[in-house]
């Protein structure tokens, strides 16, 4: 499957950019004229690489050069605006801790996309129910595709995410991936109508809904269970991004702890998977207090998560605080170090979704290595390999302060 650079571009706000899903491109000689792209693109099918083969010495080089790319796109995962890191999974399918990928691959047989939704949510930590000012690091921007103009129906967005993978990967197998903002914050009636409409689509096997853990009912876990009951593969994604209070309070989060402990014990044991979101690098957390964290869920009937990296992004109070000096960013060795700790303390069943952050590159602010997503993934893993470790590894044991 061949995918130009510039497509990736246009179509970046429905490629999942997510670690399950990395992007394939095969960008021999980006080009950003059209006639230039032509002649890439006609260079390069197997046909004119075969023509090739009967002109000169010269031509002869670029036949083998046209090959090797020919046969490595479709391993290069690329990172938006960086188009030099190349990562092969063919040699390397399974990861030393249980990927969403390989998770999807073997519940359905195959690769399972996730296609993201901005269904026009808003949320009770912005719109004044819980505070004005949202999360410290929240932009408040939404999607892209919300900033563009009127939202596309439910219904179209996953057509055109799905069409999209489709072309570029084969894909066959979908789950609808309420994304933006609280996914859970609107009447039941309204809720039901977005879930079944996204439910219906051909193709789509289930759902992820994202939300605050304070901000779902009984009745919205009830609707969820049913569909459950139906067949579909449903996920519900709660944000907790610290067990700590206190942090909890320093970013404004506007719930607690217990809050999250509650609202997972009130969806446990309806085959609804509960996946909890976690942030490393908040304002005066220790590598203790984020290792805390995840023991935290640990015990807790978690079924995935997913663990970003804090950003300070401009227009942001973590970016004000940032600039200010007031506000320290993790390097890099830091992360991922802590990451791997982190995996070596989560139970082997629990699915690991993400793994770093996604920012806007326009207000993007720090940490700077933070923006290549794919040097992070490949750190991680090489940490995980160094220490001859995988996930699960100190499940219920006590890890030594570092
Ligand atoms: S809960 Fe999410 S959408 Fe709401 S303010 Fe926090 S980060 Fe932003």
């Amino acid at each position: 499957m061949v995918l130009y650079y510039h497509e990736f571009l246009k179509n970046k706000e429905i490629i999942n950019h997510e670690l399950e899903q990395p992007v394939i491109i095969y960008n021999p000689f980006y080009t950003a004229s059209p006639a230039g792209r032509a002649r890439v693109q006609a260079l390069t099918t197997p046909v004119a690489l075969g023509k090739i083969c009967f002109l000169s010495g010269l031509s002869r080089l670029i036949l083998v050069l046209g090959a090797v790319l020919y046969y490595y796109s479709e391993q290069i995962y690329l990172p938006e605006k960086d188009i030099i890191n190349v990562l092969s999974t063919r040699n390397n399918p399974r990861k030393r801790y249980r990927d969403l990928k390989s998770y999807f691959f073997d519940l359905f047989g195959c690769r399972v996309y996730k296609i993201q939704i901005d269904a026009g949510f808003t949320c009770p930590n912005r719109d004044g129910s819980i505070s004005l000012g949202g999360c410290i690091y929240c932009d408040g921007r939404y999607s892209r595709l919300r900033q563009a103009g009127p939202l596309p129906s439910v219904g179209e967005q996953i057509a055109a995410g799905r069409e999209l993978y489709r072309r570029i990967r084969g894909a066959k197998k979908f789950i609808a991936y309420f994304q933006t903002a609280s996914n859970t914050y609107g009447s039941f009636d309204h809720l039901k109508d977005l879930y079944d409409e996204a439910l219906c689509q051909e193709d789509v096997v289930g759902m992820a809904v994202g939300t605050r853990p304070d901000c779902v009912s009984g009745d919205v876990i009830d609707l969820l269970q049913n569909y459950v009951n139906e067949g579909k593969h449903i996920w519900i994604e709660y944000g907790l991004q610290s067990a700590h209070d206190l942090t909890l309070r320093a970013i404004n989060r506007g719930h607690d702890a217990a809050s999250f402990i509650e609202t997972v014990e009130r969806t446990e044991g309806r085959g609804i998977k509960i996946c909890a979101h976690i942030i490393l690098g908040l304002p005066a957390e220790s590598r203790d207090d984020m290792i805390k964290t995840a023991r935290f869920l640990a015990e807790l009937p978690i079924d995935g998560i997913k663990i970003h990296l804090l950003l300070a992004l401009d227009g942001t109070e973590a970016g004000r605080l940032y600039k200010e000096g007031s506000l320290p960013m993790m390097t890099k060795e830091d992360y991922v170090s802590t990451v791997a700790d982190i995996l070596e303390v989560l139970p082997p069943r629990v699915v690991i979704q993400r793994l770093t952050a996604d920012g806007y590159s326009d207000i993007f602010l720090a940490p700077e290595w933070g923006r290549n997503k794919l040097q992070v993934l490949n750190a991680i893993d090489a940490e995980m390999e160094r220490r001859n470790t995988v996930q699960g590894a100190a499940f219920n044991n006590h890890i030594p302060d570092p």
